[in-house]
């Protein structure tokens, strides 16, 4: 059986929406990954950093990888991308993080899942919910959460 994880995809350098679309495809076409299926596309603004707007999506894949090999497969995206970390919260090329894997819960120096900040950000729990309404986090109900984010500045993008 394979592993059901959510990608949240990020950008804020560069063609940030033609980064993520290049990524979803890179994406799809990892081996291991089965099934790869990405939200709509949203604009957002900067939380806790300055710097451009943001383009975020969720991508929700199926997947007979590991959680850590999907970790280094996803940070081989962002490195072709030319994904740089001068410092924390920093502007990005481009940004892969690993939301959820299955129901599990790992917390290792490299990975810990669920991603300890994704309940908070209207950035995550919008595309997520899109893709998978009824999704149940840790902290509770998406939707519920999302509901919690609304001062948080998110809007579509038109394909
Ligand atoms: P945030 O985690 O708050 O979204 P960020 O995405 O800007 O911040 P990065 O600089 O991209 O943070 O990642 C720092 C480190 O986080 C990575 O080197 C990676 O090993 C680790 N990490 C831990 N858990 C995860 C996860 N679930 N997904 C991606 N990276 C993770
Ligand atoms: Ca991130
Ligand atoms: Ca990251």
């Amino acid at each position: 059986m394979p592993a059901v994880a959510y990608v949240g995809l990020g950008a804020n350098l560069g063609e940030p929406r033609q980064t993520l679309s290049e990524a979803l495809g890179e994406l799809a076409s990892t081996p291991g990954i089965l099934d790869c299926r990405a939200s709509p596309l949203y604009g957002s603004t900067p939380v806790e950093a300055a710097g451009p707007l943001f383009v975020n999506a969720v991508a929700r894949v199926e997947t007979s990888l590991s959680p850590l090999q999907l970790l280094d497969a996803l940070q081989d995206i962002e490195n072709r991308h030319g994904r740089l970390r001068p410092y924390r919260n920093a502007p990005r090329t481009l940004d892969l993080d690993l939301l959820l894997y299955d129901a599990l819960e790992i917390d290792s120096p490299r990975l810990v899942v669920p991603h300890p900040r994704m309940h908070q950000r209207a950035f995550v729990l919008k595309p997520l919910t899109d893709l998978t309404p009824d999704l149940v986090l840790p902290e509770g109900r998406a939707l519920d959460l999302l509901a919690q984010c609304a001062e948080q500045e998110l809007w579509p993008l038109l394909n």
